[in-house]
């Protein structure tokens, strides 16, 4: 790190310019000296060509001279692979600097990831996020944060770039937690809202009219009142979240409840289901397609009528 950092811009890095990455990236961009690297090069090229960001040969060089280095990949097994893995991006940071790991990852990753960066001076919080590319384009994300206190406030100028609301969780590993748990109860809705609908459907009952009562009722969630009238009903099935993250998500949450002695057959179910929906509908499924899935098994379509 150079310079007087009271009158400098703060320099970062950001590692993963996936689909909520890069938006996320947009923001950090406009208000740091932005180095980026991405697996597949073009992506980073042409992020750098839109944004003045410089396109680095390896995350190593990408983190090098960072103060912040910001990750947002699949899950905490590929945050180890670039800080730690070939040219990684640890041996390019200085002690001092902060990594910001915006991954939905896995507590037990996290706090392994974040002993190990301690013993070169490097700080670290896990601070997946909510809000779905939407909220990451308007800058208004939820970010849950685990780590020391100090640690965030050191990291808020960075994360105020994208959040709308910044909540800590506790230790490192507990925005994870929260984020895990989150997504697994949007995956409850997701897969009980399409049974209850397919059943319904299979009574003769219109899915619209089904979920006309219910969104003005006690059942009524996001999923029921947002996600099937704009994704469903109309069979768009627009890709913005893959179903193989969501799967990783519930897994993370049945994991957390087993690991805590938690009897949690209905998320450990829930874990069962999306991974057979993840198998049977491929990598590039968006979440919402695990509805395919109850379609199928039951024998009927949800929807079709153009809301
Ligand atoms: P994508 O699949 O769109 O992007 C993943 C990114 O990680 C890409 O840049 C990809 O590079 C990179 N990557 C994948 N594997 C590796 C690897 N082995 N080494 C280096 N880079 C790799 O994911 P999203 O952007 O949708 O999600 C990122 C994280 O954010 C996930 O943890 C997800 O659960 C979470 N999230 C996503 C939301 C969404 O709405 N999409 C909402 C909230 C959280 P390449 O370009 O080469 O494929």
């Amino acid at each position: 790190m150079t310079g007087n950092p009271s009158t400098r811009r703060p320099a970062a890095a950001f590692i993963g310019l996936g689909a909520i990455g890069t938006p996320i990236a947009t923001h950090v961009a406009a208000n740091t000296t932005l180095a980026v690297w991405n697996r597949t090069r073009a992506v980073a090229a042409e992020f750098a060509s839109e944004t003045g960001a410089r396109d680095a040969d390896s995350p190593a060089a990408a983190a090098t001279g960072a103060d912040f280095l910001l990750t947002c990949l699949p899950a905490s097994a590929q945050v180890e692979e670039v800080l730690f893995g070939a040219n990684g991006a640890a041996a390019g940071l200085e002690a001092g600097a902060m990594v910001i790991d915006c991954t939905s990852g896995d507590p037990a990753t996290s706090r392994k990831i974040a002993d190990r960066l301690a013993r070169s001076g490097i700080a670290f919080i896990d601070a997946p996020v909510s809000g779905g590319v939407s909220g990451a384009i308007a800058g208004k994300l939820t970010v849950m944060v685990g780590g020391d206190a100090a640690t965030l406030e050191r990291g808020r100028p960075i994360l105020e770039t994208f959040a709308g609301k910044i909540v800590h969780c506790g230790g490192i590993g507990t925005g994870d937690a929260v984020k895990a748990i989150n997504n697994a109860l949007l995956a409850v809705h997701v897969w009980s809202t399409a049974e209850g609908l397919a059943a319904l459907a299979k009574l003769g009952v219109d899915p619209a009219v089904a979920l006309d009562v219910i969104n003005s009722s006690s059942g009524r969630s996001n999923t029921s009142m947002n996600l099937f009238p704009e994704r469903v009903l109309n069979r768009s099935f627009p890709r913005t979240f893959r179903l193989g993250l969501l799967d990783k998500d519930v897994g993370i949450a049945a994991g957390i409840a087993r690991d805590t002695g938690t009897p949690a057959p209905l998320l450990t179910e829930t874990a069962r289901l999306f991974a057979d929906a993840h198998r049977e509908l491929g990598e590039e499924a968006d979440h919402i397609e695990a509805v395919k899935l109850v379609e199928r098994r039951a024998g009927t379509t949800i929807g079709g009528r153009i809301q």
